[in-house]
């Protein structure tokens, strides 16, 4: 499993039965003369190799070189990438060929930092071994499920048919996965469960999956739309852009930037874009970060309400990522806030993050609310498997 990103390549070899890693690592500063790779050594201690050179081919020749070290280079039946854009063509994983590269970099203005990266990755693993089949798991194709009503934006029709601008989705790897796991923790069929997955890390999203299908999402066009999150705002009045290019004399290049990388908890806070150390400080008396972490919890809640609309009801609320998984805080908060919805808190489970009562940290009832640890790596790692037998 590979995620190549913009400077940095994560890696990890991973059992697609099991979900066993038996090796994996992360090369940084990619693309530099200081590329480093930290790749576990034989005490298991990480060590940092430097790279004399940094290109992508190299840091993968290198990522190979270590699978082949490690003994597991005869098991290695293919290599599966994170792609973060596959536009309105995949609704699905699928193996790499000749068309599939012409599609990820067609959908480069729809992602100009992340599909670069993810073709350098995908490229670089064909020139060191041609020989090894290639998946593309894509970050959006979970949502291409979505229906007009829902992915379409109120603007006019050339914008989409010209431009493609519509919402799109994202983090689909994740709401996939904890959706399956979340029917089998419940013992019930995907099929007949109406779930909202709550992905919340340093990026935030909702998915709304009725029968196992994706039919509504907070995130659109980009990744910036929809929840408050670590530095980005999510939903703002578009009309921000004029009144601060007035007032502010700022370009829309720069409010973007701003809204991507000194918003949300970091800009309302001012302490920290980690939830971490924002609830501390909450918890300290710091106004600034109280209110975030209500800006976070209101937004979140109405978000959650909003997705119920799209499955005509609720079996299950699934939490799940850095502040989903780990933070007992945000989640009696939104809880307490859905009480209408049928949710509410099992304090002690919760304060225990479901781990002794199968993920629920709600009172058993009709409507459940769940903690789910995701896992992208094994959903690529199965999902290439899959393709790889079949193909
Ligand atoms: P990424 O989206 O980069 O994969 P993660 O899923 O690891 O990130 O989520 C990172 C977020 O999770 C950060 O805001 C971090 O503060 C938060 N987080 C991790 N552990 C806790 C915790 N114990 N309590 C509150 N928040 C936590």
């Amino acid at each position: 499993m590979l995620n190549s990103g913009s400077s940095s390549v994560k890696f990890a070899l991973v059992h697609p039965g099991s979900g066993e890693r038996t090796l994996s690592g992360e090369a940084e500063k990619v693309g530099t003369p200081e590329a480093v790779l930290h790749v576990p050594g034989d005490s298991g201690v990480p060590v940092t190799e430097q790279l004399t050179d940094g290109s992508y081919q190299a840091v993968i020749s290198r990522i190979l070189g270590h699978v082949h070290e490690s003994g597991s280079g005869p098991g290695l039946v293919g290599a599966g990438h994170r792609v973060v854009h596959g536009g309105e063509r995949f609704t699905a994983s699928v193996l790499v060929d000749d068309k599939v590269i012409d599609a990820i970099r067609s959908f480069i203005p729809l992602a100009p930092l992340h599909n670069p990266a993810n073709l350098a990755g995908i490229e670089a693993v064909r020139a060191a071994r041609p020989d090894l089949p290639q998946v593309a798991v894509f970050d959006t194709a979970f949502h291409q499920s979505l229906p007009p009503r829902a992915f379409r934006y109120a603007v006019p029709e050339e914008w989409y048919t010209r431009y493609g601008v519509r919402r799109y989705g994202f983090h689909g790897t994740s709401h996939r996965f904890v959706s399956q796991r979340a029917a089998a923790l419940l013992g019930r069929p995907l099929g007949e469960l109406r779930l909202v997955t709550a992905h919340l890390g340093n990026g935030c999203s909702l998915a709304a999956v009725r029968d196992g299908v994706s039919v509504d999402t907070t995130m659109g066009l980009t990744t910036l739309e929809g929840l408050v999150m670590g530095t980005r705002s999510g939903d703002v009045d578009p009309g921000m852009f004029g009144y601060l290019a007035d007032r502010a004399g700022l370009s829309v290049g720069q409010l973007t930037d701003v809204l991507n990388t000194a918003s949300g908890l970091a800009g309302l806070s001012g302490v920290s874009n980690d939830m971490r150390t924002v609830e501390a400080a909450a918890a300290a008396g710091n106004e600034r970060a109280w209110l975030a972490l209500e800006v976070f919890v209101h937004r979140l809640a109405k978000a959650i309400a909003g997705m119920v609309v799209g499955l005509g009801g609720l079996d299950a609320l699934v939490f799940t990522a850095g502040i989903g998984e780990h933070s007992a805080e945000i989640r009696g908060r939104v809880l307490a806030s859905l009480g209408f919805l049928g949710l509410a808190e099992d304090t002690e489970a919760n304060a225990r993050h479901g781990r002794d009562t199968g993920g629920r940290i709600s009172p058993d009832g009709p409507v459940l609310a769940l903690v789910v640890p995701t896992d992208e790596e094994l959903m690529i790692a199965r999902d290439s498997a899959r393709l790889i037998a079949g193909g």
